[in-house]
């Protein structure tokens, strides 16, 4: 499945999956699944609620939840009620996880960013956070800050994880995932090269600093997430060209090594890295700026655009 949110009149986030190029409304159906005792257990003991619906109380929901989602889009699909529904270019698109739990970035995970840093390849994965405040949707026009003139793009593979997860071994990683959807790691990098200590988190976390989406596709969709073309466009032009193959640390070993220390959650992402071609070590360095036209592309994904302002 293809999940999607986007705001409805009256202010409403909905939740829909996108079927052929409609947008099918889920909202009523995930707000009526049944929770696992188990889930609702977890949930009060580390202080969370139950949202009323949306993608995250989908994925509480547990694999039954996405099981009755399925057969109610099969059903839409054989009773013609989805040619009623809004077309994908009709709809306000968020971010499919408007805000998610945290967001653990993976610095220099491809060798060919690594090398172009000027580094050798990590031999543990660096790790950074990106505050959540930061995610917009689709479409969305990221600010620049007046006084940041390094602004700079990354193309990511990000991970949304389905289920609280701690101590997952590799083999079994992939089972914490509910699905992938792109980011742009967007990164002011005077705070992130040219201070000392690095300020890598709120060099990446400032507003609008994460567009996500456009959709989640669900695991099942996905056979290998090591199997992706990336590629990300500014106006038009090629900037990076990678394969998720490259990862020095791949989705599972993250996932392994992160959950070792830290319990990952149901609505979490992983920003997997970004490939060579990043603004910052382009010669001469290309740093963004207002009316730019950002594109990335992952096979199998789909295409997140953004703007500049
Ligand atoms: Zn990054």
């Amino acid at each position: 499945m293809k999940l999607l949110s986007f705001l409805a009149e009256a202010a409403q986030i909905r939740t829909g999956a996108l079927v052929r190029d409609r947008v099918v409304d889920l909202s009523e159906l995930i707000a009526s699944l049944p929770m696992p005792a188990e889930t609702a257990a977890d949930l009060a003991l580390r202080g969370l609620t139950v949202p009323a619906t949306g993608i995250l109380r989908l994925l509480y929901a547990g694999p039954d939840g996405l099981a009755e989602a399925v057969r109610q889009l099969e059903l839409a699909a054989r009773s013609g009620a989805i040619e009623q529904c809004p077309a994908i270019g009709e709809v306000m698109l968020l971010a499919p996880l408007p805000r998610p739990g945290k967001i653990i970035g993976v610095g220099r995970n491809y060798a060919d960013h690594a090398k172009e840093v000027g580094s050798a390849a990590p031999e543990q994965p660096r790790l950074f956070s990106k505050a959540a405040s930061s995610v917009v949707g689709p479409r969305s026009v990221v600010k620049r800050p007046a006084t940041v003139s390094k602004l700079d793009f990354e193309a990511e593979l990000a991970v949304v994880i389905g289920k609280f997860a701690s101590n997952v071994p590799r083999a079994r990683a992939l089972e914490v995932v509910a699905g992938y959807t792109a980011l742009d790691d967007v990164s002011a990098r005077e705070f992130q090269f040219d201070l000392s200590p690095a300020q890598t988190t709120f060099a990446k976390s400032m507003d609008g600093f994460c567009p996500m989406g456009p959709y989640l596709v669900t695991r099942d969709e996905i056979a290998d997430p090591q199997g992706l073309q990336i590629a990300c466009h500014v106006n038009g032009e090629c900037m990076q060209r990678g394969h998720t193959g490259e990862m020095v640390f791949p989705v599972d070993r993250l996932i392994e090594h992160i959950t070792r220390y830290m319990t990952l959650e149901p609505g979490d992402v992983i920003a997997t890295g970004t490939p060579a071609g990043v603004g910052a070590f382009r010669n001469p360095p290309l740093w963004l700026k207002a009316g730019d036209e950002i594109r990335i592309e992952i096979s199998g994904i789909g295409t997140l655009e953004h703007r500049i302002g």
